[in-house]
Formats: C-alpha cells, structure tokens, sequence
C-alpha cells in the first residue's frame, strides 16, 4: 500500500459523535451519566437505554434520514433521544419548547417529521401543532415521555410511551453507522430572529468536529459535572450533548429553572461546568458568591462587560464564546491570554467582551468588506461582516438552495454580523447587520450604547435600536427595564449619564421605560418588535417621549 495515496480503510472510517457514548459505556461504566431528581443513571445504563430506544424507533420502520423531532425540556430523555435517534442512521430535530402551535406545524411539515417525542407537559402544544398541519401531508406519529411511573396515554394519538418503548426495545440493537461522515445528523430550526426559521442541517463530521472542539477550547477535563441551564434544544445544547459523553461527565439536568434553583443545584451536585445566554448571566449576576468557582460559557448575544464582571466576582470563571445554530455552537473564543491576568478587573471585562478567535477547528474567521470581500483594517474600528470558514459550517439549510448559496459563497460563510478586528486578531461584535443604526450617515452599533447603559446602577435591561428619524434618517432609542430599586431615574437622566462616555450622535434621543423586554424563544431580546413600536412612537418633546 502506498503511504503517499491515503486515504485507506483503516483511516478513513467516517467520523461520528455517536462513538462517544459507546466508548463511556466502557471507560466511565460505573459513573453517573445523568442526575435527574432522584434518578440517577451510570454511563452503561445510558448506553443501554440509547441502544434498546434506538431498536424500538426502529421498529417503527425509521431509518437512515428519516427525521425524528423531540419536543421536550433538559430531562434525561432529550439527552437519550441525541443517541437512540441517531442510532437508527436517522436524522434528530428538537424543536424549542416555547414557539407557539403555528411554527411547530410549520417546522413538522417542512422537516417530513416522521415522530416526534413529546414531554407530558407539552401534550396540547403538540396536539394544536399536529391539528394545524394541512391534510395533504402525513402527521408524524407522537410518543409521550413521562417523568414518573404513572404510563397512561392522555389520548389515542399517541402510540407509546417513552419508557415503554425503552423496556421493550432489543438491549443488542446493531447501531447504523454512517455510510459517510457527511450523512445527515441533525436537523436545527434557526430562533428566527432576523427571518422565518430556516432548517440548519449539520453532518457526522461538523458535530464531531464541533464537540470536540468546543472541550479543548473550554478546557474541559474529564468527569465533569455540567448543570444544564442552556436549551438542549438550542444547537444542540452547543454540542456539549455528545461533549459530555466523551468525558464522561455528569449531566444535571433541569426541566425548569430560577436563580435559587440553580444556585442550589450547584451546592448539591458539585457542578463544575454550565452555559448559558447573558441574559441568565445577569440572573446569575445578582446572587449570592459561590462556595467554589463555576466554569461558565456565555454566549448566544453580547453578554455586557458590566454583568461579566459581577458574575466574575461571585465566583463563576467566564468564558465566552460566539457561534450560530449554522455553526453547531461556538466556533469562535474568547481565549484567554494569562497576561491578561495582571490586569485590573474592569480591563479583564472588557477583553472578555469581545467575542474572539477561531477554534482550531475553523480555518479562517475575518471581518470583511461585505460587498468586496476584502478584510477590514485591523484597527478595532473599522466594521465589516464576519465570514466564517472550516470543520463546524453547517452543510446548508433545508430545502432552500437558494437561502444556502446567500450565504455560503466565495468559499466563505456569511454570518449576517457586523464586527471590527483588533489588531491582536480577536473579533467583536458591533451588531447584527439588520441592528445597525444609520444616523446622519453614522453606523452605530447598538452593542456599544447598551453597554454603556448597563453601566448605570438602575439599569436591569437594555436594548436600543433605530427610531425614524426625520432629520438624522435614524437616531438611537433605548428601551430600558429598571431595577427594583426605590429611586427611579428619569429619561433625561439616563440620557445625560450617556454624555461624555459616549459621542453625541450615538447618546439615545429618546429612551422608553418597560416592566419587562419582549424575548425570542432562546431569550433574546426582540429588536423587531421594538423597532416597530419605536416606529409607531410620537414624540412629544425633543428627546423625550
Ligand atoms: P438566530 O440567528 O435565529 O438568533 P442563533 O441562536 O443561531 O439563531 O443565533 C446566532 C446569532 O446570535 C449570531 O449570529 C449572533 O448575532 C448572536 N450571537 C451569538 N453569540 C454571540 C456572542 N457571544 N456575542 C454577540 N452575539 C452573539
């Protein structure tokens, strides 16, 4: 055999993340896989369980690109189904718990879900969803998974249950490899947040590739003890679904969660590790200091330097990363230099803000021109759009070639982001690139005035985003949810607190209080809606509302 002509047999077997499971079976036997309440289950009875559910699936004539969905919180049973499901060479959808029946019909008939696996919880959602789908295409069939003992069906819709199917399904099941390692392994709905979800399809080979990173970059040791505060179903929990099993760490998990309930599953379960979007971050940010530190990763919107550096305060080591559903999590770190370590607390935040480098799985991250492709100035100023190439850039999105080839193209990825690059090489982002605000012919990057405004002791949320302007074309309008606090500061206040930190043109011309800010399903804040009643505002006064 000539070394100079691989590939050959014996190295080019299709790479899988599904080999991890197999693998702790093994090595972690005895180990906790998943803590649920009083449950707990090793990493043998993990596999077994996958193995027997995967022949059950099976069984109801699934198979290769088959898609199944699982509608379901963080319970041991969306962590089983990433394997079982797969493990029929099928293809696993988990659709976010809180979108309304509309788009979950829409998300099931675009997908052809064939099953799908419904928390008991969630019965009526599904049931509304699966009315509404039109009659000229075939429902998937449901199976309900129950948390307790009690196994009875709430109507004849539903043709198993969970743990039935568990029990009975064949322990010796021969898993489906894939033929290749760009088979088809999950199927993720984007949160819509800039348009109508679009159905992001990633391979064997980009989530194996994407978990395995996502530990090196995190520094994950082996045996972790990961408290599942992120959505399984938001990228796939950012890959760390199959991540833990290749450590063999233990996955807390968590049907619902506050800020007590997660600082008291800390306590008790030894966590070491957990994610979560800033806005949980915050939360977090107004407890109480840990009795031991927390790795944690943030990411999914800006998480404010402000907020970076309470949490840092109590206890939690922050990471933050950047990624999309398109790039199965986080592809781009805030890696961490140690001679950062010497600098005060408020610099430490600032650097960390900025969203990084690219894992070492990513061949190439920039910022550029997006009409000439061409980088931008390294000067941290400078804004472009951030292109993506490498090893975690989805295959495309379903069904439409022609949303796939605006933004893959030239070789890149497009992100539809708007960031600078410093002249370190660590990106930032500015917004996405529907948030811009265009005022007097100046972009201003709303991230950067919410920064700001976090920066104001009263100041609970935050968002700004552009306001008609007739004069400017756009000016900045900051929609504000306050504290709890007695003292209440008013519009202007706020207004001047912006003065001197920021230039004049990207001080907001207008700032609207509100008890709560509108959120997506994987809480971000709903720009759209607030651009819209930005839009419908009169004002009243110059600057004031
Ligand atoms: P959607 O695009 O529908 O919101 P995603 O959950 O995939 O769905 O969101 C990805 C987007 O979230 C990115 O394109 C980016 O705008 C934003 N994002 C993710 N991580 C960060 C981060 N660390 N900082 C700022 N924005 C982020």
């Amino acid at each position: 055999m000539d070394a100079l002509t691989n590939p050959n047999a014996a190295n080019s077997t299709p790479l899988t993340p599904i080999q991890f499971l197999e693998r702790a079976a093994v090595v972690y036997d005895n180990s906790p896989s998943i803590v649920y309440n009083n449950l707990t289950y090793t990493w043998r009875d993990t596999f077994i369980r996958c193995l027997r559910l995967a022949s059950s699936i099976s069984r109801l004539a699934i198979g290769k690109r088959d898609v199944v969905s699982v509608l379901a919180p963080n319970i041991p049973a969306t962590y089983e189904l990433h394997y079982a499901i797969t493990m029929t060479g099928a293809i696993i959808n988990t659709i976010n718990t809180r979108l309304d029946p509309r788009t979950i019909s829409i998300l099931l008939r675009h997908g052809e879900s064939k099953l799908v696996f419904v928390d008991y919880q969630l019965t009526n959602l599904i049931q509304e969803a699966v009315s509404l789908m039109p009659n000229d295409c075939a429902p998937p069939q449901l199976v309900l998974i129950i948390d307790d003992a009690r196994q009875s069906l709430p109507s004849d819709q539903f043709i198993n249950t969970y743990e039935a199917m568990v029990v009975t399904g064949d322990p010796g099941f021969n898993w489906v490899r894939p033929d290749t390692e760009w088979d088809p392994l999950t199927l993720s709905y984007t949160s819509g947040t800039t348009s109508s979800p679009k159905g992001v399809v990633h391979s064997h080979r980009g989530i194996f590739l994407g978990s395995v990173v996502g530990l090196v970059e995190w520094f994950v040791p082996k045996q972790p003890v990961m408290l599942w505060t992120l959505p399984m179903f938001h990228a796939n929990g950012w890959g760390y679904i199959w991540g833990m099993a290749a450590v063999g760490g233990t996955n807390v998990c968590l049907r619902k969660f506050d800020t007590s309930i997660i600082y008291n599953s800390i306590h008790n379960n030894h966590v070491t590790h957990m994610c979560c979007a800033p806005v949980v971050l915050k939360m977090l940010s107004e407890g109480k200091p840990l009795q031991r530190r927390v790795n944690l990763m943030t990411g999914g919107a800006p998480p404010p330097a402000a907020v970076l550096l309470r949490t840092e305060s109590l206890g939690f080591d922050v990471t933050h990363a950047y990624g999309m559903s398109e790039t199965c999590g986080p592809s781009v770190f805030c890696a961490w230099k140690s001679e950062w370590n010497r600098l005060p607390a408020t610099d430490k935040a600032r650097l960390k803000a900025r969203q990084g480098i690219k894992t070492i799985v990513m061949t190439d991250v920039d910022v550029v021109d997006p009409e000439s492709g061409v980088s931008v100035t390294r000067d941290g100023l400078t804004q472009g759009e951030i292109v993506f190439k490498g090893g975690n850039v989805m295959m495309g999105y379903l069904k439409d070639p022609e949303a796939t080839e605006k933004c893959i193209k030239n070789g890149w990825f497009y992100t539809g982001d708007v960031g600078v690059m410093y002249p370190d090489g660590y990106l930032e982002i500015k917004d996405r690139s529907k948030d811009v605000i265009i005022s007097g012919g100046e972009n201003i990057s709303s991230v950067e005035v919410e920064s700001v405004l976090y920066l104001h002791p009263s100041v609970n949320e935050v968002a700004v985003v552009g306001r008609p302007d007739k004069f400017w074309g756009e000016s900045p309008c900051a929609f504000v949810s306050l504290k709890d606090d007695k003292v209440k500061p008013t519009a202007d206040e706020i207004m001047k607190f912006c003065k001197g930190k920021l230039p004049g043109y990207m001080v907001p011309k207008s700032v609207v209080f509100k008890d709560e800010l509108p959120k997506t399903s994987t809480a971000k804040i709903k720009k759209n809606v607030l651009r819209e009643i930005a839009k419908s505002m009169e004002l009243v006064v110059k600057g004031r509302l």
